[in-house]
């Protein structure tokens, strides 16, 4: 049986991950399994425990929300169905919204940043135009050239492998469908 809370904010990142955490008894099978533990100072199972007390903003703020890559493998493994992944996602929004994005967090945001604009534009990923956008939105965020050029060394062995695609694909046929997606997913949740 479920548990059931009373505090909205937990209702919400409940309603928006589909889950209930309440139902987490600590086990910490998700952390266990995941598979970016190892880099992360709050573990999926932490992050969950301080959703339950109500610490939102204190999950939302750690870096371990954006190492979080979505592989689901936490949701999977968890004996009490909460979807883990879904949570840590919708703490990904409240960062956002609550301007409070761990400062060591901003290149990953630049990078998911231009990859949903990529796909929104396209309709499916253009990678020239991916790094491009993320170079110049991670420089304008830290002004740091050695990291604006980190990567160069990898372009050429890509190319060579045949998985860097200078070639510009042609964007999908109904981007009308795309747009309607991206209205979708962005509309409150109710
Ligand atoms: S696997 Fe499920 S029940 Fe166990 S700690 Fe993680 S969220 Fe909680
Ligand atoms: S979805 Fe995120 S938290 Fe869950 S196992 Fe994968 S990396 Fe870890």
């Amino acid at each position: 049986m479920s548990h059931t809370t009373q505090n909205p904010e937990i209702v919400k990142i409940e309603q928006t991950a589909h889950t209930h955490v309440c139902d987490c008894y600590q086990c910490g099978k998700c952390s266990a399994g995941c598979p970016m533990a190892d880099k992360m100072e709050v573990l999926p199972s932490t992050l969950i425990r301080l959703v339950q007390c109500g610490e939102i903003l204190e999950a939302a703020k750690s870096l371990s929300v954006w190492q979080c890559v979505s592989c689901l493998t936490c949701s999977a493994r968890c004996p009490k169905s909460v979807n883990i992944a879904g949570v840590i996602d919708t703490l990904k929004e409240i960062s956002i919204e609550k301007k409070c994005v761990h400062p060591k967090a901003a290149r990953i945001l630049a990078f998911q940043r231009a990859f949903l604009n990529t796909i929104y534009r396209n309709g499916r990923t253009n990678e020239l135009e991916l790094v491009a956008e993320y170079k110049i939105r991670g420089f304008l965020n830290d002004f740091n050239p050695l990291l604006a050029m980190k990567d160069a060394s990898l372009g050429l062995p890509m190319f060579l492998l045949g998985k860097l695609h200078l070639k510009i694909g042609a964007p999908v046929r109904d981007k009308a469908l795309v747009k309607r997606i991206f209205k979708k997913c962005n509309k409150p949740t109710q």
